[in-house]
């Protein structure tokens, strides 16, 4: 396995649209397992193949407690079937947008079908972190990251905060 170097924003790769799995084999796992591995270095809960620079329509996703045991799912072509009507509100974070946080609005329940590490269709209705974390990652598929839901003058200033944080990180 290996750690995969994640993007940042303003990487322009982070505003492609990712193309559909067409087949679910041992390679593809290798990449699946560098991308958990990634997760979990950075530390985060949730990772899309655009983010470590591959178009590829695949999420890893583990919400599960710190005092828990891991519980790390892959969602590879996944499509959200229903969103409830009720909002949430959660204070989101992106691996791409280190250190920066901000609250976002979206449905508090969602239903989505995809395919799994075994390469079997799967349907899950989630709720409460897990949908905030699935709508977060699925928009990640369509070029979008989480700050695009704000201000423009929030948005830069957000960008601004992630290039001087890279700078010193390299530094
Ligand atoms: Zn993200």
């Amino acid at each position: 396995m290996a750690i995969l170097p994640i993007l940042t924003v303003p990487d322009t790769i982070l505003k492609k649209k990712s193309k559909p799995v067409k087949k679910v084999d041992d390679k593809l796992r290798a990449f699946m397992d560098d991308m958990l591995e990634s997760m979990y270095d950075a530390p985060g809960v949730g990772l899309a193949a655009v983010q470590v620079g591959k178009l590829l329509r695949i999420l890893v996703i583990d919400v599960s407690p710190d005092d828990e045991d891991p519980d790390p799912h892959f969602y590879i072509n996944p499509e959200i079937t229903w969103t409830s009507e009720d909002l949430a509100v959660y204070n989101e974070g992106c691996l791409s947008v280190p250190e920066q946080y901000a609250d976002i609005e979206r449905p508090a329940e969602c239903k989505a079908t995809f395919i799994d590490y075994d390469g079997e269709n799967q349907e899950i209705h989630a709720k409460g972190l897990l949908a905030t974390c699935i709508q977060h990652e699925m928009d990640h598929l369509n070029g979008i990251v989480f700050i695009d839901y704000l201000s423009k003058i929030k948005r830069s200033m957000f960008v601004r905060k992630v290039k001087k944080f890279v700078k010193e990180k390299e530094e």
